[in-house]
């Protein structure tokens, strides 16, 4: 990343292992010029969940049409069912203000953005401190069906087995040392 650009920062790991709750934080604590970028979902909202500024919830037609149109920067059917994308414009709006901005994403969006842009981003690999963790903690949100919360741990696994190849990792074990952690890398890959 050279310094005429704002930093493109991609978190990523398993669902469940708190990674938008460890960027959250990590927002609300820095004098760092970040921004969560609010990316799009065909899924359906979850209780409390706010459209615009947890995700952007679209349907299917609205999805299609913004991959066609060329408006993702990437984007993923995760889980095998829903489709969830970074827009560009979420992206794009910020840089030209020098705003850096933070995807929180999976790990097929953050294997798309490595391809997209090699040398432009630096890229964080969130972990659960163990598998049985995750499940405890997948397990918790009661608002999914069994069904739901096996293919997650399936696609965890997975998602583990490639912690490799991203800059950093980092293990979600206590909150506030996940995010100072975090601030930390940023801080070291961005001069700040
Ligand atoms: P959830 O349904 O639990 O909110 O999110 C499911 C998974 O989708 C999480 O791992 C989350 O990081 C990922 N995700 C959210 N937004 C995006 C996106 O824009 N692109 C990709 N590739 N994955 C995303």
């Amino acid at each position: 990343m050279t310094h005429d650009h704002a930093p493109l920062i991609v978190v990523s790991g398993p669902a469940g292992v708190g990674k938008t709750t460890v960027v959250t934080r990590l927002l609300e604590a820095t004098d760092l010029s970040l921004r969560r970028a609010v990316t799009a979902t065909t899924r359906d909202a979850r209780p409390g969940e706010v459209d615009g500024t947890d995700y952007h919830f679209w349907d299917e037609g609205e999805f299609r049409k913004a991959i066609d149109d060329g408006r993702m920067l990437e984007w993923a059917v995760v889980f095998g069912r829903d489709f969830y994308g970074t827009p560009r414009a979420e992206v794009d709006e910020f840089h030209a203000r020098g705003v850096g901005v933070i995807l929180v994403i999976d790990v097929q969006g953050a294997v798309r953005i490595r391809e997209l842009l090699p040398n432009d981003h630096l890229s964080v690999f969130i972990e659960p401190p163990s598998f049985d963790e995750l499940e405890a903690r997948l397990r918790g949100r009661q608002d999914m069906s069994e069904e739901r919360v096996l293919r997650r741990l399936a696609t965890a696994r997975d998602e583990l087995a490639q912690a490799d190849t991203f800059h950093h990792r980092i293990v979600n074990h206590d909150l506030s040392e996940a995010v100072r952690e975090l601030e930390r890398v940023i801080r070291e890959r961005f001069n700040n």
